[in-house]
């Protein structure tokens, strides 16, 4: 739990981040996590995801725009995306963070570009999955999605809820009167205790209880976890409940338990790859090694080999 909290806080000081960036050794670590810095990197990554047999989910990592113009580009680059994939013909959606777009600057700024680009998704058939961000942004976060849904289509945008968090399952609750296509997740940021879980036990056991929600509801939702107790009480209760495999997926991150994914996949499981990419790949770098403190030895092990 310290190294947790210490790696989260780690992962939002601009100074390490200039410095790791441009230090070619870590650079070389990130391609565990990271598909690469270019949008052709990533669609080579989602082909090869493709042919085995699971779908993916573009990420254009950077969480820390500061000007107008530069949620401007943002929005470009997923409009790019979108394009690719039709252009490249594989089987993605994206994911976006309103943070990309804008939302400590303005609110109104980040809306106004997510729906540019949950637009264009519509247009082309496809979907975009807003990210959630950390506890302070939850509500903003959930007001623009609310916004976005009234707009477009249960197909073209969904959500994501975080099981740490005391208000989650209300949120499901809630969200699923629209309905909406929920992503549940544990949540990977810093939270204070007077609004999240401190226990994982907690945060495991409200995530079961989301889960079945979820899947109860008859949308199409997403299970994304490595946890392997969590997919197996996922698959029972589905059993249980005489709930199809095409009724919902499970989506896990690039690099992280391809065993579990390609396992998943070949007993007719859907699976959805998530799959960053860009040049700001710093804090979700960080984040990944704050979930499982043995990636700190992989990190060291690998820069002691230079
Ligand atoms: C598709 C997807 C989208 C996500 N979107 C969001 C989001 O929008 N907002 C948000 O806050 N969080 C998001 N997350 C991150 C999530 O909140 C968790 O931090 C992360 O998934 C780790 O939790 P876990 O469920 O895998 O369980 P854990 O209990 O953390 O891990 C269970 C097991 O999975 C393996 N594992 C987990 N993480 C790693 C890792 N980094 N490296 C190696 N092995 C690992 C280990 O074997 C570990 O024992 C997302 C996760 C996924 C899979």
């Amino acid at each position: 739990m310290v190294i947790r909290s210490a790696l989260l806080y780690l992962s939002q000081l601009e100074g390490l981040k200039n410095f790791a960036t441009r230090f070619p050794p870590f650079k070389k670590l990130t391609t565990r996590f990271v598909a690469g810095e270019t949008i052709d990197e990533a669609v080579a990554a989602i082909r090869r995801i493709n042919e085995a047999g699971c779908s993916a989910s573009f990420d254009h990592l950077n969480e820390s725009v500061t000007s107008p113009a530069e949620t401007t580009a943002e929005v470009s680059e997923y409009l790019h995306i979108l394009e690719q994939i039709e252009l490249a013909k594989i089987d993605s959606n994206v994911s976006i963070k309103l943070s990309q777009f804008g939302l400590e600057i303005d609110p109104e700024l980040a809306y106004k570009n997510a729906r540019i680009v949950v637009a264009e998704a519509a247009r082309r058939g496809n979907f975009v999955r807003v990210d959630m961000e950390g506890s302070l942004v939850t509500q903003v976060t959930l007001d623009i999605f609310r916004r976005l849904r009234a707009e477009f289509d249960l197909n073209n945008v969904g959500i994501v809820l975080q099981s740490y968090l005391y208000r989650t399952y209300e949120d499901a609750q809630a969200l699923l009167q629209i309905p909406a296509r929920i992503r549940i997740c544990k949540g990977a940021y810093n939270e204070p205790p007077e609004v999240a879980y401190p226990e994982k036990k907690d945060v495991d056991e409200n995530y079961l209880r989301v889960m079945k929600l979820l899947l109860a509801s008859g949308t199409y939702h997403g299970i994304a976890t490595h946890d392997p107790r969590i997919i197996e009480a996922t698959v029972q209760f589905a059993r249980q409940e005489g709930i199809g495999k095409e009724a919902f997926e499970f989506q896990m991150l690039y690099g992280v338990r391809r065993d579990l994914q390609l396992r998943l996949a070949r007993d007719g499981y859907k699976v959805r790859v998530y799959v960053p990419y860009g040049k700001h790949w710093y804090p979700y770098f960080m984040r990944r090694l704050a979930e499982r403190p043995a990636n700190i030895w992989f990190v060291i092990k690998n820069m002691l080999k230079g």
